[in-house]
């Protein structure tokens, strides 16, 4: 979609550090991370929000960040979905924040 900030990181229109990424989904490093582990988890296709998507879209976007926290080696993270302005969602393309890497438990995290 124009003017959508993720779908120009998806067409690799901005410079972006990638974790992952398949024939459906893309994972980058957030840019400006709220923990010492910080990725977004994504659909290649322009959904506005988890409100939006299917129980399979959402089952695979979860899977993946699983998947990507093990490979980081994390051993407790969040997973945090921001539904609508009013969510706290800026960026309308539907997108899992994956958070960790903390050594103990976060007092409080703001996403
Ligand atoms: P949200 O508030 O849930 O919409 O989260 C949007 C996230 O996108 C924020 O954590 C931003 O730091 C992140 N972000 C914004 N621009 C970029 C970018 N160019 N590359 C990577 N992450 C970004
Ligand atoms: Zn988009």
């Amino acid at each position: 979609m124009e003017n959508c900030l993720f779908c120009k990181i998806v067409n690799k229109e901005i410079p972006t550090s990638f974790v992952a990424e398949n024939g459906e989904l893309v994972a980058f490093d957030d840019i400006r991370p709220k923990a010492p582990a910080h990725v977004l988890i994504l659909p290649k296709a322009h959904v506005l929000s988890v409100k939006e998507a299917d129980e399979k879209l959402s089952g695979k976007l979860i899977t993946l960040a699983k998947k990507i926290a093990e490979e980081k080696g994390l051993e407790g993270y969040k997973l945090i979905f921001n539904v609508g302005p009013k969510g706290g969602q800026v960026v309308e393309h539907l997108h899992l924040h994956l958070v960790g890497g903390w050594n103990e438990a976060p007092k409080k995290v703001e996403i």
